[in-house]
């Protein structure tokens, strides 16, 4: 550390200390990736601990690089969940993989706020053309166009705001709710907690989600939607937006985008589609089909940071009209005016928050990397190792599927002869899943499908294989078959 001309007294890392940890911290991060897999699965520390190794108090002088890189492989890396492990089957997966890590490396070094085109011409144009290409890649209709958002919850946030204004032709942002005007919106009870939380950010009220029911797959039902539209209208709702998801969060069951689209546009009703998880399946023409009658949507969201191997965050937007998601938001005081305004995107006016990451920067890195060819082939893996895991629980006796398995999500329960009470299978289970996570030897989650505690098993981690997903079987099987859990389940 030196003090720097100006800034007497204060120390300020030099660009060769710079360099050498530079150097010394990726050496740390490509044996993270390398050992990722010894450590266990999920954080074994407890709350408090790791609040408690650190100081009250910032410190008020400097101190060298060397402590504090000591003290995060000390203290902050047990406290870690290692999403990156290849047996973590979790939530889903927030992959990433070398490309993308090295992007976000870049990013954090040019440390460019990219919230207009003159901020940073390339990172617009970059935005712009990786957009045209996951739209391509996921084979949206050209007329879409994309923007990166952080999550899928903001741009669902962003799509619900929109219908809104669409509808009332932005008088709700001019000047505020009219009481007279309630509208609804529509999605299933399997729908994820983020339309739930849109409606109310966008003032309609929680009581205007209509959560409907689904069928045995778990996918809504459009005649469903058609009798609650139908209730509405009779009632003095209007209709504002409706929500098809394409890989539902518990089961990545797949709503019949068709026939609800249909429904949408006959009354004029704002389709938005949630992908989240399941558009980076899109990527394979064989399951193009769970999209048919896209045509119908309004809005189109997917994660690039879930399942196609590109850090947290990076969250693919698409519409159909995007002046209306401009008008939606645009926002121009003097100090942000530019002289070619008119001529590129500023995406400022294209989501909520002002300020941006240059977020297209990994997905190019990664794109590019993996080639398509190459995504497909691990998009693909990941799918034979579900079927593969789903046949395993199939085939034994005391396991059964409790959905079914159009992707990498598996859900299932240990259902041993002779125990039918369905409390003591819920707890059986969900004694199960806590021996198998402290086990540490991997890391998976549960949901409650049809009243029922399902685990659930997702297989699409970047570096998963056969092995682990065989391992992951294995282990399920012989713990549940243990003494301990089926005591501790029966209890
Ligand atoms: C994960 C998920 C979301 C939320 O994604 P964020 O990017 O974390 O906001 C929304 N919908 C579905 C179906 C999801 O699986």
């Amino acid at each position: 550390m030196h003090e720097e001309p100006g800034h007497p007294g204060v120390p300020m890392m030099t660009n060769q200390e710079f360099r050498t940890y530079a150097h010394e911290l990726v050496d740390w991060m490509a044996d993270y990736l390398q050992e990722v897999e010894h450590f266990p699965v999920r954080s074994t520390v407890g709350p408090g601990d790791i609040i408690g190794r650190i100081p009250l108090h910032p410190p008020p002088a400097g101190e060298p690089f060397g402590t504090i890189f000591a003290d995060f492989r000390n203290t902050i890396v047990p406290g870690m969940t290692h999403w990156q492990h290849p047996s973590f089957f979790a939530y889903f997966p927030a992959n990433n993989s070398p490309p993308s890590i090295l992007a976000e490396m870049l990013t954090a070094t040019m440390g460019a706020q990219c919230m207009s085109w003159v901020t940073s011409p390339a990172a617009t144009e970059l935005e712009e053309r990786m957009m045209q290409w996951l739209g391509e890649m996921t084979g949206l209709p050209p007329s879409f166009t994309g923007v990166i958002q952080d999550t899928a919850s903001t741009a669902t946030l962003c799509a619900i705001l929109t219908a809104r204004e669409r509808r009332t032709e932005f008088r709700v942002n001019a000047e505020g709710f009219s009481r007279e005007r309630r509208f609804t919106v529509y999605a299933s009870t399997e729908t994820h907690s983020s339309i739930e939380r849109a409606v109310k950010i966008a003032g309609l009220g929680a009581a205007a989600l209509r959560k409907l029911p689904v069928d045995a797959g778990f996918a809504m039902v459009p005649e469903e939607l058609e009798r609650a539209i139908a209730r509405d209208l009779s009632l003095g709702f209007e209709p504002l937006c409706a929500v098809a998801t394409i890989g539902t969060t518990g089961s990545t069951a797949i709503d019949p985008l068709k026939r609800l689209g249909e429904i949408c546009s006959r009354h004029g009703i704002w389709l938005h589609v949630d992908a989240a998880y399941a558009g980076t399946a899109l990527l394979l023409p064989e399951k193009r089909w769970m999209i048919e009658g896209i045509e119908f949507a309004d809005s189109f969201v997917f994660n690039p940071h879930k399942w196609m191997f590109t850090n947290f965050d990076c969250s693919a937007y698409f519409v159909r009209d995007a002046a209306s998601l401009v008008r939606t938001f645009e926002i121009l005081p003097e100090y942000l005016k530019t002289p070619e305004q008119d001529r590129v995107h500023n995406y400022r006016d294209w989501g909520i928050p002002l300020g941006r990451r240059f977020r297209a920067l990994k997905l190019w890195f990664v794109i590019r990397s993996f080639g398509v060819e190459g995504l497909r082939e691990r998009i693909r893996s990941h799918l034979a190792f579900a079927q593969s895991f789903s046949r395993n629980v199939g085939e034994a006796s005391d396991f059964e599927l409790l959905a079914p398995v159009p992707l990498t999500a598996v859900c299932f329960r240990y259902h041993p002869a002779g125990t039918d009470d369905p409390a003591t299978l819920d707890t059986m289970n969900s004694a199960l899943l806590d021996a198998l996570n402290k086990s540490g030897r991997l890391f998976i989650t549960h949901t409650r499908l049809n009243g029922r505690f399902a685990l659930r098993l997702v297989a699409s981690q970047t570096n998963v294989t056969q092995q682990h997903v065989d391992a992951a079987w294995d282990l399920i099987r012989a713990t549940a078959r243990s003494k301990e859990v089926l005591h501790e389940g029966a209890r």
